[in-house]
């Protein structure tokens, strides 16, 4: 399991997730997938060590443990992962 960022951050990307990542795993980047731009930060599953501390910080309530996803955002998961 990871924690993945969903479509909120888009409107913010204020970074405060990333200042208390202690694996720095969390990176800004754009992601194309099925014609649709998805422009925001993201968590790297395979770094992410389920800490949990980013998902407090982020002030839209953007970031969710990957099986807590609502279901809009699903598809968020492989989409961090791209
Ligand atoms: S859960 Fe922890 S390791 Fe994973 S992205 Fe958030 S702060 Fe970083
Ligand atoms: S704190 Fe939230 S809005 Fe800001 S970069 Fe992190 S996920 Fe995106």
């Amino acid at each position: 399991m990871a924690f993945v960022i969903a479509e909120p951050c888009a409107t913010c990307k204020d970074t405060s997730c990333v200042a208390v990542c202690p694996c720095d795993v969390i990176h800004a980047g754009v992601v194309e997938r099925d014609g649709a731009r998805f422009d925001q930060f993201f968590i790297n599953p395979d770094e992410c060590i389920d800490c949990g501390l980013c998902e407090p910080e982020c002030p839209v309530d953007a970031i969710f443990a990957d099986d807590e996803l609502p279901e809009p955002w699903k598809e968020y998961s492989e989409i961090n992962a791209t």
